[in-house]
């Protein structure tokens, strides 16, 4: 059992922390405001590679794991959810062609995806359902050599950029879920104007509208009905971006309490001489700390994953912890800076905003801790 990072490792936790602390930081205030990440960001990222991160190098990829992942992520989330939040979002569409795309799919969709010309998306959710495939009402009625869909996507990131977007629909047949890559911007495709949520703002979030909308049979992901395994799998490997979205936010929280401790003064004496904020300082510590290893042992786990239920349940256990505990490190953090950390000029506000994100997406945390109590009652 080794912890420590390797060269290569290090190399690109330092590449993302640079570009994350010159370009985003100096704009991660104006990107939740405006709830738009400027196109130049994208660019930057895909430059950097930062949107193929895990995906091999013959399909354009960085090859870096998703071990590497989890170390980009950590970094640029601890300045904007949103951009994490759309980085996460892409990884997870991409992943899931990745593992079950033919090779002429990958072929076709992962190099510009992950060069960041593409962004990926990944719909389940419908306004009826969030957490069960059951209840899906999107359809897909086979005609000849093509899939006609119909039906309402809600709370879908990235849908508004150009690229490919797994989706889930009942395929009428059948009668079994199953998933397929619809091109975003394909005729009969609309989204609604973005949601103004609380955090995690830039990242967009849109209702999409399918009506009568043609994807071509090579288009199916898998075969039809195995849209629950792709989704399972496809949503475990998407855990581990808003699990480390999640950490991001965590170790945000955490230097911004410790630099405020030390700023701020009480009787010409900083406050970090109380005990009572020394105590919050560990718990902040001890908060980052956890999560960022089972974050970090996730990702290691995603590289080899030999059986996708075990896999499953790691992932909802490192979502439910870190998505959880962010929220309560926010909050020491805010309790750190007192009233001042209810104002928008102090970072520790957005942070609070970014963590609340955590514990709802991707299957809210109690859904995730059904995830842990079904694998240990089995
Ligand atoms: C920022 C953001 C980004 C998102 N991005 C995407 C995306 O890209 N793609 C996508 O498909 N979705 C996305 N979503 C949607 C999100 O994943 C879902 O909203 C989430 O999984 C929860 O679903 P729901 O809101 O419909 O809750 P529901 O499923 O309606 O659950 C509501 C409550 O009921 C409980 N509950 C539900 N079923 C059961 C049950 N069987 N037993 C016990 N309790 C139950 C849940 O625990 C929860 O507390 C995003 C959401 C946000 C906020």
């Amino acid at each position: 059992m080794d912890f420590t990072l390797s060269k290569e490792q290090l190399l690109l936790q330092k590449m993302a922390r640079d570009y994350a602390e010159k370009f985003i930081e100096p704009i991660a205030r104006q990107i939740d405001e405006e709830n738009k990440i400027p196109q130049e960001i994208i660019e930057g990222l895909g430059e950097l590679e930062l949107f193929g991160i895990p995906f091999p190098e013959e399909y354009g990829g960085a090859d870096a794991g998703y071990d590497g992942y989890t170390l980009v992520m950590e970094q640029i989330s601890k300045v904007s959810g949103g951009v994490a939040m759309t980085i996460a979002a892409h990884t997870l569409g991409l992943g899931a062609i990745r593992s079950f795309g033919t090779e002429e799919q990958k072929k076709k969709y992962l190099p510009a995806g992950c060069k960041g010309k593409e962004i990926a998306s990944f719909a389940f959710t419908e306004p009826g359902t969030g957490s069960d495939p059951k209840q899906l009402s999107s359809i897909a009625v086979k005609e000849g050599d093509y899939f006609i869909l119909n039906g309402t996507k809600r709370f879908i990131s990235n849908a508004n950029y150009p690229g490919p977007m797994v989706i889930f629909a009942k395929e009428m047949e059948s009668g079994e879920v199953t998933a397929f890559i619809l091109e975003k911007w394909t005729e009969g495709y609309s989204i609604s104007e973005p949601w103004e949520k609380v955090g995690h703002r830039g990242g967009i979030l849109v209702d999409v509208y399918m009506k009568d909308i043609k994807i071509p049979a090579e288009n199916l992901l898998g075969k039809v009905g195995q849209g629950f395994p792709i989704l399972l799998l496809g949503i475990a490997l998407g855990k581990i971006g808003t699990s480390t979205a999640a950490l991001g936010a965590t170790l945000a929280a955490y230097e911004e309490g410790v630099k405020y401790a030390r700023e701020k003064t009480h009787r010409d004496k900083p406050i970090a001489k109380f005990q009572a904020i020394q105590l919050k300082i560990a718990d902040l510590a001890i908060k980052y700390e956890t999560s960022r290893w089972l974050c970090y042992r996730l990702g290691c786990l995603a590289n080899n994953i030999k059986d996708p239920a075990q896999f499953a349940r790691e992932a909802a256990l490192t979502k439910a912890y870190a998505g959880d505990v962010v929220v309560e490190a926010a909050h020491i953090a805010m309790d750190v800076h007192g009233s001042y950390g209810l104002m928008k000029d102090y970072k520790v506000e957005r942070i609070l905003r970014d963590a609340l994100i955590g514990p709802q997406i991707e299957g809210v945390s109690d859904m995730q801790r059904m995830i842990i109590a079904g694998a240990a009652l089995r």
